[in-house]
């Protein structure tokens, strides 16, 4: 069975969204294998966001993420990378499609980086290194 890396970002926590957002990926009928909720270190994330390093949006998305505690979270099922995606909906949370969790619950506030809710890795290589990243203590088979 496959597993995905979620992150609910600092907007998330802070809105009060983390029972909504994981309510969400449960009634979907993913299970929750690992969580924790913490303020990550720029160190985690640079790591993290390297693929977006020199982007216009980098710095201040760095900054976000790193503004406030957020939750990991390690989420299994079958196709689960694919099924989180579409779950969230696509990055710009103003035209994401209603019933996403981006659609439903965020918007543009005029900020230099998309406040977007939640991450979900994009492709199974994704997942792994991500989840090595943000669980340093699992065993990944
Ligand atoms: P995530 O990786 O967080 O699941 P994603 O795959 O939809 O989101 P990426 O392209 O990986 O988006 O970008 C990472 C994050 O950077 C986005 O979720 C968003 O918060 C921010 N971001 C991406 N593109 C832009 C942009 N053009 N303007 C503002 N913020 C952006």
């Amino acid at each position: 069975t496959e597993r995905t890396l979620v992150l609910v970002k600092p907007d998330g926590v802070r809105r009060g969204l983390i029972g909504e957002i994981i309510r969400r990926i449960e009634a979907k009928g993913y299970r929750i294998a690992e969580a924790h909720l913490r303020t990550a270190d720029r160190d985690v994330l640079t790591h993290h966001y390297e693929e977006h390093k020199g982007k216009p949006f980098y710095e201040p998305l760095v900054s976000f993420m790193s503004s406030g505690p957020l939750m990991a979270l390690v989420v299994e099922g079958n196709r689960v990378i694919e099924g989180f995606r579409s779950l969230a909906g696509t990055t710009d949370p103003t035209t994401a499609a209603p019933g996403t969790i981006r659609g439903d619950l965020a918007r543009d506030w005029g900020l230099p980086v998309a406040q977007n809710l939640v991450h979900g890795s994009d492709s199974p290589q994704s997942a792994q290194r991500e989840i090595a990243l943000w669980f340093p203590h699992i065993h990944q088979g």
